[in-house]
């Protein structure tokens, strides 16, 4: 019996949780929600999970109804993600493992929701497409490490989405997406945006600073509504990363298409995904946003993996790092 705590606060969510086993216990989490047309400056995320961290671990354990001493491995993430954030929720593990005298696991926080994803569809070896505010990667497992087939060159397709949701004002609660998925549910229109595919890579910089110049004119002159451009967006980006994933399984031979991260409990993302899959006799997995988004329980899971395979992260070496790659990590813990 191994149990785990993992603490997540790579972006705007503070999350804290327990797995035993393959058995999430517990998983709270708090979110920093800023007013409409704003975003989240990292100084101001650190002050949200400085003030919420003790209170969301208490209540995990509470949850869990588990005590301190009943711990294995204190987990956190190292990184990729923004530095205040991260140095704040590294602090609070490094002191608690201290304190409770238990090893400490950093953890690449994209392996978090990887590992997360196998554990609650059952994928086993999956293609994986991780879409969230900060990242956006199709990867698949080889030779022990978890190798990145294409990215984003410049922003993450969450952060497009989110940034167009500024121009529109509107609302971050409980996410940007959440809203402009609804929204684009009574969309009628496709506008005619750019779609930018090389190779296996996609570029949504020039998709947002088009919509972001456009938007005002189009919706001033009725060329369309708020609902069109929603619909009309989402479409775009998701027609490119179901390309780009396409491809990605049909190099690897893949039977299994698994979606993380934030974006990944977008519905109509998962409608194209399994439309593609259908016709390629693959299996599509997808999480909703208890898993899928930013938590506590996916860095638990990992460092779960991590400590049975014999992991641990020594204390002169528990820091964070902004940038972190999916594919610097050997995964061990895999046959
Ligand atoms: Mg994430």
């Amino acid at each position: 019996m191994t149990i785990v705590i993992g603490f997540e606060g790579s972006a705007n969510k503070i999350g804290v949780g327990i797995i035993k086993d393959g058995v999430v216990l517990s998983n709270p989490r708090r979110t920093y929600i800023t007013p409409p047309g704003q975003g989240f400056p990292p100084r101001d995320i650190a002050k949200h999970h400085q003030a919420r961290v003790l209170e969301v671990t208490s209540e995990a354990l509470e949850q869990a109804h588990i005590k301190p001493e009943e711990i294995d491995c204190v987990a956190y993430t190292k990184g990729p993600g923004m530095g205040a954030p991260l140095v704040c929720v590294a602090i609070v593990a490094r002191t608690l493992s201290q304190l409770w005298n238990k090893p400490l696991l950093g953890i690449n926080h994209c392996i978090g929701h990887i590992e997360m994803g196998r554990l609650i569809t059952g994928a086993t070896n999956p293609t994986v497409l991780y879409v969230s505010g900060g990242n956006t990667q199709v990867i698949a497992y080889s030779e022990r490490r978890y190798r990145i087939f294409g990215e984003t060159i410049d922003i993450a397709v969450g952060n497009c989405l989110d940034r167009f949701a500024r121009v529109l004002k509107i609302s971050n609660d409980p996410s940007p997406g959440y809203n402009i998925e609804q929204m684009a549910r009574r969309g009628m229109k496709l506008v005619d945006l750019p779609y930018t595919v090389k190779g296996m890579d996609v570029s949504f910089s020039g998709i947002l600073s088009f919509i972001e110049e456009a938007a005002h004119r189009m919706l001033a002159a009725a060329e369309c509504s708020p609902e069109d451009l929603c619909f009309s967006l989402q479409e775009t980006l998701f027609a490119m990363l179901v390309e780009t994933t396409e491809r990605a399984i049909a190099h690897c031979g893949s039977e299994e298409v698994l979606i993380v991260g934030g974006v990944g409990c977008n519905l109509r993302l998962q409608q194209m995904m399994a439309a593609m899959c259908k016709e390629r006799g693959a299996k599509l997995f997808a999480t909703d946003e208890r898993f899928c988004i930013d938590n506590g329980a996916m860095i638990a899971q990992a460092g779960w993996e991590m400590f049975r395979a014999g992991h641990v992260t020594a204390l002169e070496d528990s820091w964070i790092t902004q940038r972190f790659r999916t594919d610097e990590v050997e995964v061990t813990w895999r046959g």
